[in-house]
């Protein structure tokens, strides 16, 4: 998606060669009309897959999810990171190791909201090694329900993620795919054409 690439080299920050600072516009201040496109560019390439509600993860999964939720007009769910006084119900919860903390946590989504006939699209801002998509997953498979898609605002195509979740058998969808962040440079991954 080529204005998010452009964003991406014009705002984006390089903190090593294994991460990518976005705060300028999507993981602490937002870009509101650069998530409407997001939004948009997601509801083209999963409109054929009969979604019937959206999940992402707190926080930074939530603006691109529900820009994708608008335009696709299906509900959007994100899993708590964090204990909820509010959060009493009965929970899905799953284990995932955080890339940016490098600390396991328990993410967590109410059963009322998730049944066994949803069709779910997962979004989330990175992809890196896998680990916070299939811990979405695995709520979601625990409801019963079927995970339809993956949406990827950034995926960091030299880690293993896309690999894992690719042998998987998901379909993943990545608007920004990031060869690599060497010498505090970002390059993008050319898809082949004919
Ligand atoms: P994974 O679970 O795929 O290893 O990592 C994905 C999660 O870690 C995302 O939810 C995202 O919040 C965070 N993450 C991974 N890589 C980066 C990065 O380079 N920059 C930022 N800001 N977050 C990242």
């Amino acid at each position: 998606m080529h204005a998010l690439e452009q964003k991406i080299l014009t705002e984006g920050i390089v903190l090593s060669d294994q991460v990518l600072k976005v705060d300028a516009f999507l993981n602490h201040q937002i870009d509101p009309k650069l998530m409407q496109q997001i939004g948009v560019e997601f509801a083209q390439r999963f409109k054929a897959a009969g979604i019937s509600k959206i999940v992402t993860i707190e926080a930074s999964g939530i603006a691109p999810a529900v820009m994708a939720g608008l335009e696709l007009d299906v509900p959007v769910i994100f899993a708590r990171k964090y204990q909820s006084l509010t959060l009493k119900d009965d929970l899905y919860r799953s284990k995932v190791f955080s890339f940016t903390k490098q600390t396991e946590s328990t993410i967590a989504i109410s059963k009322k909201h998730i049944a066994a006939d949803d069709h779910v699209l997962i979004i989330d801002d990175f992809l890196a090694n896998g680990h916070a998509a299939l811990a979405l997953v695995d709520l979601i498979q625990q409801a019963g329900a079927t995970v339809c898609g993956i949406g990827i605002v950034i995926e960091k195509s030299f880690q293993s993620g896309r690999q894992l979740l690719d042998e998987k058998g998901f379909h993943v969808e990545s608007l920004a795919r990031v060869k690599s962040l060497t010498e505090g440079q970002v390059t993008f991954v050319r898809e082949e054409s004919n």
